[in-house]
């Protein structure tokens, strides 16, 4: 009896450990499958057969004769975002939707699996990621553009870029070719420059009840805890209001702003904009910038509100902070893939999705009619008179080398919802802004397009 009672017991804990194990393996199929799927199959190996932007103009067909654009420009332009056949791109957005490109279902597996079926259609326009490239010319850098009201982004360039039927010959060390395979726009963080003061800026109208009143003295150069700040080139600003402050980017009165806001403020607002996280956009997670002033001097405090310290941001993410400030606090979030389809069934349809409030509604008000001051005074190439534009523009000092010029700020419109950053790496002061100029105008003749 003795015997035939343990058995009974042995054979119970088998049968119980099985079903535990089956268990675990169904809870982890339904939620990882996606995944495993993902990562089981190289993009070009098996389910695309077209990526299309937004007008349906082909960029990518891996299973026809003609594998890219016929034009080299548009080649070059989109190569990041479709990758390249040699592998040296990881096309991180293709490998998102794997599962939906080739009909795969956790309850029936891959259905209707066939080679080359599926069709990804993505949001950005290939005649503006070419203006983009174009402005940039032979700079290092990125532009991105995108509707702050349903998330679509019409532009995302990186450069240098190359040609993915004729790819270079990269030697090591050979500088031309720095961060060739990686999207700058996602996967790059930058410091800031004076972009930077917008979020200063935010803070100071949240936080300071008359911050509107107050003046600011600017006699050229500033000394906080005993280290001189300059204004650029020396110059003096003189008495000014915060808004005046910001039109004349001036260090000195945004070295006292900082300090009237204080860093445990400043450090929460930077962190409420998303500085410090990354946003997940089809595929690419953004790299997360820094920002961090535990323990920081008051000089430091001066230099992290004037966008100079050590803190570093993503010029996706910053741009979906234009965004925010458009929208009255939140903005859309991001993305590039507006539909995914497989044996001519529609798999995936993106649906507009809204950030973190970003700033008050009140906050963004004001710094909205600020920004748009900024363009009037000091930005003619965006100065557009039909359109209302508000931006700023930044200048980074990097040691060593030319200043990288920053440009970020959105279209208040109806008609044109458009948030953008643009980036020039060693551009030196100024050079962010005509690049902008080119490319709110190439997405503005394109929207204008798509609504007759
Ligand atoms: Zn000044």
């Amino acid at each position: 009896m003795k015997n035939i009672a343990s058995r009974t017991a042995m054979a119970l804990l088998l049968a119980g450990l099985l079903l535990f194990g089956l268990l675990t393996f169904f809870i982890r199929y339904f939620i990882f499958s996606d995944d495993w799927f993902s990562h089981s199959h190289s993009s070009d190996g098996l389910s695309v057969e077209r990526v299309l932007d937004r007008g349906g103009k082909v960029l990518y067909a891996p299973k026809s004769d003609q594998t890219y654009s016929k034009n080299a420009a548009v080649r070059r332009a989109t190569v990041h975002l479709v990758g390249d056949t040699k592998g040296y791109i990881d096309p991180l957005m293709l490998r998102q939707y794997l599962p939906e490109l080739a009909g795969f279902d956790k309850i029936n597996g891959t259905y209707g699996m066939q080679s080359g079926t599926g069709v990804v259609e993505l949001t950005v326009e290939s005649s503006i990621q070419t203006v983009a490239l174009q402005a940039l010319g032979s700079r290092k850098g990125t532009v991105g553009v995108y509707n702050y009201r349903t998330g679509e982004i019409l532009c995302a360039v990186t450069s240098p870029t190359f040609d993915p039927c004729d790819p270079p010959v990269v030697e090591d060390g050979d500088s031309r070719w720095d961060g060739l395979y990686l999207h700058r726009f996602f996967s790059a963080a930058y410091t800031p420059g004076s972009i930077f003061k917008l979020v200063t800026t935010a803070a100071a109208l949240e936080t300071i009840p008359d911050i509107l009143d107050q003046h600011f003295t600017c006699t050229g150069s500033i000394k906080v805890n005993g280290e001189v700040i300059r204004c650029q080139g020396g110059k003096a600003h003189g008495e000014q209001t915060v808004k005046e402050a910001l039109a004349n980017s001036c260090n000195c009165a945004f070295a006292q702003i900082a300090q009237e806001v204080g860093p445990s403020v400043l450090q929460r607002k930077a962190e409420q904009i998303g500085v410090t996280q990354s946003l997940f956009v089809d595929g690419y997670r953004t790299r997360a910038g820094s920002f961090d002033l535990t323990g920081a001097d008051k000089n430091r405090v001066a230099w992290a509100g004037i966008g100079q310290d050590v803190d570093l941001v993503n010029p996706c993410q910053y741009m979906t902070y234009m965004g925010a400030i458009a929208s009255g606090g939140r903005a859309a979030l991001p993305y590039l893939v507006r539909r995914v389809s497989s044996n001519g069934e529609e798999r995936y349809r993106a649906e507009p999705q809204r950030s973190q409030i970003m700033i008050t509604r009140d906050a963004a008000e004001v710094l909205t009619e600020f920004m748009h001051n900024n363009v009037v005074r000091m930005y003619a190439p965006v100065n557009f008179s039909d359109v209302k534009v508000c931006a700023k523009s930044g200048t980074a000092e990097v040691a060593g080398s030319n200043p990288t010029s920053t440009f970020a700020g959105f279209l208040d419109s109806e008609k044109y919802p458009l948030a953008f950053v643009v980036v020039v790496e060693e551009g030196g002061s100024g050079a962010a802004s005509p690049v902008a100029a080119a490319v709110l105008r190439a997405c503005i003749n394109v929207m204008y397009a798509e609504s007759k």
